[in-house]
C-alpha cells in the first residue's frame, strides 16, 4: 500500500512542502504540497530530488573505529563504550574547556536542543555552535542590536506585494529558488527591482537597476544610498523620530560618503546609486532580501545593521511586505540557532551569563551549568591543540570552515574526536569514531525555516538498518555517562523547550498538526504566531541606528595576487554536496569546480572557456577549469564551495568579524595562470 508522508524539504531554508510516497521501505514518489504557504505546490529541482541520498550505497550502515589509523566496522555498544571511555579521560585530564561540540543545521529542531543540552549538562561546556557561524551569525548579532530580535522580519509570501525589492549578496533564483520564483511575481506585479551583486545572475535579467559593486563595499554603497535619501529629504521623518534612536550619529557619518566618493570605492555609477536610492525610499513598501554576500565578510555584522538602518531611514519596518530579510542557507539553520546550539545562549536566546535564565535550566535540567560563554566554531578551529575532543554532528567542518588546511590541523592535534553523518565525509577521516546517522525521511521532528516558520517533519519510512537518528545517538550517550535525558518522543521534547523558551511558549505538536506551522514568537497556547515582527514596537524598545564607516576587506588585491576571488552556491548542489552530490540528476549538470573570470581578464592572460587554470591564494592552490563570461565584472573571480575533491575553502580567508566571528569568505586576494600540463 502506498503511504503519503508530508514533510518539509532537508535542503534550504525557504522550508517548502511536499509529500512523500512510500511502500514498504522504499519511497516511490513526490508531490508539492498545493496548500502551502510558500512554496504553493513548486519545487526547486533540489526538492524534486530530495531523497534518492537517502538510498544512496555509500550510507554508513555501521559504526567505525579507528585502529591504527585504519576504520574497522564496530559494534554500537563497543563504539559507545569508547566514546565514554575517552569523554571521561578527557574531562579528567583537562577539564570542560577541552571539549567542541558543532551541532547541525540539518538535524532537527528537538535533535539540536537535546545536543546543546548534553554539550552544557554531560560536557560541562558551552562551547557548542553549528554552521551558522559560517553563514548568518552576523544576521542574528546585527539584527539582533538593531531591532532586538536576529531573525528574518517579514514572511516569505508578502514579497509579491512589495512596490521595490532590494537584493543584495543573494543569487535568489539559485540558492533559494522558490523565493526567487516570488520575487519575479513581484516584478511582474509592477514591483521595481534593483539588485546588488557582482555579478550578472538570473535576477538581472528582472531587474531594474543592477549595482554590480565590488565585494566588500556594502556598507559604502549602504551609506552613499542613505545620504542621498537624506539629502533628498525622502527620509520617513516620523518613523525615526517615534520609533527610533541614535539617528544624529549615523547622519554625522553620512555626510562624507557622497555620490561621487561612492564610486570611487564601489565601482558603482553614482547616476545609478542615486536612482536606486530614490526608488527604495519612494516606493513602498520596500523589502530587502540578502543572503551571504552581506554576511561573509570581516565587517558581517556592520553590513547587517546598515541595512537595518536603511530599512529604518525609510520606515520599512513593521510592515507587510517590507523588513530586512535574511535568506537562511540550510533547512534547519534559523532552528539550530533558535535552539540554543550556539555559544552563548540557551533555546530561545536567553544568556547562558543570565542569572536568572541559567538558574532556570539549571532547575529543570537539574544540573549546574557554565556560567562562560563558550567557544565558537571559528574559535574552536583557531589555535590547533586548544580543542581535546571534538563533538561533530552532521557537518564537514573541513569542507565548510574557511582555510580548510588549518581546520585539518586541528582536528589532528585532537586527542578524540567523534562524528556523525549519513557519508563518510572529509571531517570523518580525522575521526576516531564515526556513528552512522538516519535522514530526515527516518525521523520525526520539526525544522525552523528562513521567515521563522517552525514545521513538522515526519517519518516516511524506517530508519536504515543499523543507522540512528542523531537524537537518539546523543540519548544514548547522555544516558551511559550518568545524565538520563529521557523522552517519550519528538512531541515531548518539543513540549520542554515551550516551557523553557518564551518565545516558543505557545508551540505544540497538537497545534502544529492543526495549523501546520507556527512563526515565532509565539508566547502562549492561545497565539497565533507572528507573520510580521516589530510592528508597535521593537523588541528593545526602539530600533537602534548604528553609525557604520566602511572598512576594506582584511585581504585586498596586489602585485602578486591581483584578483578578487568571492565564492557561493549553484543551483543543483548544495554546501558540501554530499547530498546533491550523490544524487543522479543533480550531479549531473556540474560535475565539477570551476573558476568564473571576466572575459577581458581571460584574454589578457591568454584564457581560454574550459581550460585548466591554476587559482592560488596565500593559503594554497586549485587547479580547476575557467568559464569565462562577461556574467562577472574585471578584477573578480568566483567560484563555487560544493566539491570535495576540489576544496574551494582551502583557498579561503579566515580572518573573521569580530562580533559574529563568521570568516571572509566572499574577499581573498588570489592569482589566476593558465595550468600547466
Ligand atoms: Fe527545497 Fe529550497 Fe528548493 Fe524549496 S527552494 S524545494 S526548500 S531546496
Amino acid at each position: 500500500m502506498i503511504k503519503s508522508t508530508l514533510t518539509t524539504c532537508p535542503f534550504c531554508g525557504v522550508g517548502c512542502n511536499f509529500y512523500l510516497e512510500s511502500e514498504g521501505n522504499r519511497v516511490s514518489g513526490i508531490s508539492p504540497s498545493r496548500n502551502h504557504p510558500v512554496s504553493r505546490g513548486r519545487l526547486c529541482v533540489k526538492g524534486w530530488n530530495s531523497f534518492e541520498f537517502v538510498f544512496h550505497p555509500d550510507r554508513l550502515r555501521k559504526p567505525l573505529i579507528k585502529k591504527n589509523g585504519k576504520f574497522k566496522e564496530a559494534s554500537w555498544q563497543s563504539a559507545y563504550a569508547l566514546i565514554v571511555k575517552n569523554i571521561r579521560r578527557v574531562m579528567a585530564k583537562y577539564g570542560p574547556d577541552s571539549f567542541a561540540v558543532v551541532s547541525s543545521a540539518r538535524c532537527t529542531n528537538e535533535e539540536n536542543y537535546l545536543i546543546q543540552k548534553f554539550a552544557r549538562a554531560c560536557l560541562a561546556t558551552n562551547s557548542v555552535d553549528h554552521c551558522a557561524r559560517t553563514c548568518h551569525s552576523p544576521s542574528v548579532a546585527g539584527l539582533m542590536r538593531s531591532f532586538g530580535s536576529g531573525a528574518a522580519t517579514n514572511s516569505i509570501e508578502e514579497l509579491p506585494e512589495a512596490k521595490c525589492i532590494l537584493i543584495i549578496g543573494s543569487n535568489t533564483p539559485e540558492a533559494h529558488p522558490i523565493i526567487g520564483w516570488r520575487i519575479i511575481t513581484a516584478k511582474d506585479r509592477g514591483a521595481k527591482i534593483i539588485l546588488a551583486d557582482p555579478r550578472s545572475t538570473i535576477l538581472s535579467n528582472y531587474s531594474d537597476l543592477h549595482l554590480k559593486l565590488i565585494p566588500g563595499t556594502d556598507i559604502c554603497l549602504l551609506n552613499g544610498m542613505m545620504r542621498v535619501i537624506l539629502k533628498e529629504g525622502l527620509e520617513d521623518k516620523e518613523f525615526i523620530r517615534e520609533r527610533t534612536e541614535g539617528f544624529d550619529e549615523l547622519e554625522k557619518t553620512l555626510e562624507k560618503y557622497t555620490p561621487e566618493y561612492v564610486e570611487g570605492i564601489t565601482g558603482v555609477p553614482k547616476e545609478i546609486l542615486i536612482e536606486a536610492a530614490r526608488a527604495y525610499a519612494s516606493l513602498k513598501p520596500a523589502s530587502i532580501i540578502y543572503s551571504l554576500g552581506i554576511t561573509e565578510h570581516i565587517t558581517g555584522t556592520d553590513n547587517v545593521s546598515s541595512l537595518a538602518n536603511l530599512a529604518m531611514l525609510t520606515g520599512n519596518v513593521g510592515k507587510p511586505a517590507s523588513g530586512v530579510n535574511p535568506l537562511r542557507g540550510q533547512n534547519n539553520v534559523q532552528g539550530a540557532c533558535d535552539m540554543g546550539a550556539l555559544p552563548n545562549v540557551f533555546s530561545g536566546y536567553q544568556s547562558v551569563e543570565d542569572n536568572q535564565s541559567r538558574g532556570k535550566f539549571e532547575q529543570a535540567w537539574k544540573v549546574k551549568l557554565s556560567i562562560k560563554k563558550g567557544l565558537t566554531n571559528s574559535e574552536m578551529f583557531q589555535e590547533p591543540g586548544r580543542i581535546k575532543f571534538f563533538y561533530i554532528i552532521g557537518e564537514d567542518v573541513v569542507h565548510s570552515e574557511p582555510n580548510s588546511n588549518h581546520v585539518v590541523s586541528c582536528l589532528k592535534k585532537a586527542e578524540f574526536t567523534v562524528v556523525h553523518d549519513l557519508f563518510f565525509c572529509k571531517t570523518a577521516e580525522y575521526a576516531d569514531v564515526v556513528l552512522p546517522a538516519s535522514s530526515f525521511i527516518e525521523k520525526e521532528g520539526t525544522f525552523t525555516n528562513a521567515d521563522r516558520r517552525i514545521q513538522r517533519i515526519r517519518k516516511a519510512i524506517e530508519p536504515l538498518p543499523n543507522t540512528k537518528s542523531d537524537g537518539r545517538i546523543i540519548m544514548e550517550l547522555a544516558e551511559l555517562l550518568g545524565y538520563p535525558m529521557r523522552y517519550k518522543n519528538a512531541s515531548s521534547i518539543m513540549d520542554e523547550i515551550a516551557g523553557l523558551s518564551p518565545i516558543f511558549g505557545g508551540v505544540s505538536y497538537e497545534r502544529l498538526e492543526e495549523l501546520g506551522f507556527l512563526q515565532w514568537p509565539c508566547p502562549d497556547k492561545k497565539h497565533p504566531g507572528t507573520k510580521i515582527m516589530h510592528q508597535e514596537r521593537f523588541a528593545c524598545g526602539k530600533g537602534r541606528f548604528f553609525a557604520i564607516e566602511h572598512k576594506p576587506a582584511q585581504e585586498l588585491p596586489d602585485g602578486e595576487f591581483p584578483f578578487i576571488l568571492s565564492t557561493g552556491r549553484i543551483l543543483f548542489h548544495y554546501n558540501s554536496a554530499t547530498q546533491t552530490g550523490r544524487t543522479t540528476i543533480l550531479s549531473r549538470e556540474f560535475p565539477e569546480n570551476f573558476v568564473q573570470i571576466n572575459s577581458q581578464d581571460a584574454k589578457r592572460m591568454a584564457i581560454k572557456n574550459k581550460s585548466k587554470v591554476s587559482v592560488s591564494t596565500r593559503r594554497g592552490t586549485l587547479t580547476v577549469k575557467a568559464a569565462v563570461s562577461d556574467d562577472i565584472i574585471p578584477g573578480v573571480i568566483w567560484m563555487p564551495f560544493h566539491y570535495a575533491n576540489k576544496l574551494t575553502n582551502i583557498l579561503t580567508n579566515d580572518a573573521f568579524d569580530p562580533i559574529s566571528k563568521i570568516g571572509e569568505y566572499k574577499v581573498c586576494a588570489a592569482k589566476v595562470e593558465p595550468a600547466k600540463t
